[in-house]
């Protein structure tokens, strides 16, 4: 009888950029790349053809603030226009008074973006497509990289899965769709999986 322990739940996710990354499809050659993250940047490098993509993770506010030269007042405008955003200085006009005047562009670290989910397919840093990717009835199976892959692997096919805590918390199987987890389509699911191992 074969017994496995689950994962922590969030083991494999698309967090696992940011420790052992997610391997993708080159969006130039469609070879096999791998996208990464740290706390300031995401980066996409492919094996094949050597493209490279780095991408900030900071969101950023672009504001004007300015003491009006006509009625006095203090005022902040946020820019959201990104052509404008990179401007050095900008002509805005104070929303109190309506004068139209020059003011220094601030850039201003706001938050870091929030990683979203894998959503059809794709990884959230810059939508590239997973490389171990494929259907099952028309529905997407995918594994982020290859100890992932191997996760999906001793997970479905155990006869006996055991949570790794004694109190109840989500753990890594709970990421899993039913359809992959029920009995009658588990082998199947097992097969496609194998198969991915091969790339
Ligand atoms: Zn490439
Ligand atoms: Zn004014």
């Amino acid at each position: 009888m074969r017994r496995m322990v689950d994962e922590p739940y969030f083991t494999h996710s698309a967090y696992s950029a940011l420790t052992t990354g997610i391997q993708v499809k080159c969006s130039k050659c469609h070879g096999p790349g791998i996208v990464t993250a740290d706390k300031d940047y995401a980066y996409f490098r492919c094996y094949n053809c050597g493209h490279q993509e780095t991408r900030e993770r900071t969101i950023y506010r672009y504001d004007v603030h300015n003491q009006c030269r006509n009625c006095g007042r203090y005022y902040r405008m946020d820019i959201k226009d990104e052509a404008k955003q990179h401007f050095p200085v900008l002509h805005v006009a104070c929303p109190h008074c309506g004068t139209m005047m020059p003011g220094k562009v601030h850039k201003t670290a706001e938050a870091y973006a929030y990683i979203a989910e894998i959503k059809d397919g794709k990884e959230p840093y810059f939508g590239l497509e997973l490389w171990f990717l494929t259907s099952f009835q028309g529905k997407p199976v995918w594994a982020l990289n290859r100890e992932h892959l191997a996760y999906l692997i001793g997970y479905l096919s155990a006869d006996l899965r055991e949570k790794p805590f004694s109190i109840p918390r989500k753990t890594q199987a709970d990421h899993l769709p039913t359809f992959m987890k029920t009995s009658k389509n588990r082998k199947r699911i097992v097969k496609l999986l194998k198969k991915m191992q091969e790339r």
